[in-house]
């Protein structure tokens, strides 16, 4: 008798039949991974990948990013063709580097570039998490150290938008090397004057956030990133605290001082263009540059 309950009734079923399944194309819905309700694709997409109910900021592919925030067309992505090695034969590297290319259309976890934000040019780079997680290896490294030096040599101001994973295991210390090398670009190019706008997207850590990420003059962030450097489990065994909540959220490090902003994505574009006109009025009051650069030193000769 009792089992009788448990016996599922066949023709009752709420699972849906595979005619059903097939009235709704794959890819049409998409679920907000915060708050769970189902929407078109196409409106969430409509809304830069915010979540029209609890406004919840999801990642954003490189590419869509890009066309969010640049004028149409006018993007010229750099150094598209630097493709990762296998410096310490670390077996099946090469095969989970060729499986991201083929999935993300992407050579690498960066995409760098310039073109005119608002009408103003402006050197770029955004990380992909989909890459191996946006980690960074050689070639990330080396494409932002690139893209850096370009915009000095071009006069450009410098923007990045980062999320990344951390350093990549599988190239060991010549990982961990991209820190210093990024670092060294990025402080020449501020030596000579150039503006870099930093914009930390869920989730950035590791050395990421340890090098290139946190060097912005300006240093922004999305609402809701988790941003940290060491893993949350790893902080509380070391220090035997226990942390609270939100802790490496955006808005508890804004709260503690390490950001300048927290960044809505629909404001992002607007926030952005508005700063790059305010370092190009500055430098064209200048008299001690004729130079057309976008300065954050507030005219000093670059
Ligand atoms: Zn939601």
């Amino acid at each position: 008798m009792l089992k009788r309950i448990f016996t599922r009734n066949k023709n009752n079923t709420t699972i849906p039949d595979k005619k059903a399944k097939q009235d709704v194309p794959e890819g049409l819905m998409t679920k907000c991974e915060n708050c769970s309700q189902i929407y078109y694709r196409k409106e969430v997409e409509k809304n830069l990948f915010v979540c029209p109910n609890c406004d919840h900021h999801h990642q954003l592919h490189s590419w869509n990013r890009i066309n969010s925030l640049f004028d149409e067309g006018t993007f010229v992505e750099w150094d598209q063709h630097l493709k990762s090695v296998n410096p310490l034969q670390f077996p099946e590297y090469i095969e989970k580097i060729e499986k991201d290319q083929k999935k993300t259309g992407l050579n690498e976890a960066v995409v760098t570039g310039k073109g005119l934000i608002g009408g103003f040019p402006t050197a770029f780079s955004v990380m992909d998490a989909r890459f191996r997680m946006g980690s960074m290896g050689s070639v990330v490294g080396e494409k932002i150290a690139r893209a850096v030096e370009n915009a000095r040599e071009l006069s450009l101001p410098y923007i990045i938008f980062t999320a990344s994973g951390g350093a990549r295991m599988q190239e060991g210390v010549l990982s961990l090397m991209q820190m210093a090398k990024t670092s060294v670009a990025i402080k020449r190019f501020s030596d000579a004057g150039g503006l870099m706008i930093s914009v930390m997207t869920h989730p950035t850590t590791g050395g990421v956030t340890a090098s290139f990420a946190s060097l912005g003059d300006y240093n922004f962030a999305e609402p809701g990133a988790l941003i940290g450097f060491a893993g949350r489990r790893v902080i509380e065994q070391t220090t035997r605290e226990k942390l609270p909540n939100d802790f490496q959220t955006a808005e508890f490090l804004f709260k503690h001082g390490q950001l300048d902003r927290i960044v809505h994505r629909h404001e992002m574009k607007d926030l952005l263009i508005t700063i790059l006109k305010i370092h190009q009025q500055t430098n064209m009051n200048s008299s001690s540059s004729d130079k057309a650069f976008v300065s954050i030193k507030g005219g000093q000769s670059v």
